[in-house]
């Protein structure tokens, strides 16, 4: 269930059951790479590749089209936090993968926002 109240006082979409919120709050541990005021990126628990850093909005917000109805400029902080995480990893030159999973055909999980970053291997196209 979204609530109105935010965490820690902030004014932002919760979902007091979402894992991802709880990470935001701090209630689960994450490897942070970047935190910003409205953003957090952390590694996967399960990485795919050298680089896998999932960045999300830390309202809450079911998947990027959610997100993107938003407006407020928040899917662009999130595709430069991206775009940040892989700088820093030293994987911008080669090419990185920024992938957004909506709905469980696709492999989404976990429905809070989030976008992988991926890179530090070659990565083939198509995905599977
Ligand atoms: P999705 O399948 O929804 O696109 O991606 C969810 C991602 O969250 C998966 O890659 C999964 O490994 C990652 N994940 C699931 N639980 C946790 C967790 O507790 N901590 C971290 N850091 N990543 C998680």
């Amino acid at each position: 269930m979204t609530e109105a109240a935010g965490t820690a006082g902030a004014d932002r979409p919760f979902d007091a059951e979402c894992l991802f919120c709880k990470i935001v709050s701090g209630a689960i541990p994450a490897e942070v790479v970047l935190d910003t005021p409205r953003a957090l990126a952390f590694r996967d628990i399960n990485p795919q590749a050298p680089l896998h850093v999932l960045v999300i909005p830390k309202g809450h917000y079911r998947d990027v089209a959610e997100l993107a109805a938003a407006g407020g400029g928040l899917l662009d902080e999130l595709v430069l936090a991206a775009r940040d995480v892989a700088v820093e990893a030293g994987a911008a030159d080669k090419g990185y993968r920024v992938v957004f999973n909506v709905g469980a055909g696709a492999g989404q999980t976990v429905y809070h926002t989030h976008a992988h970053v991926l890179g530090g291997r070659g990565l083939t196209w198509p995905p599977g």
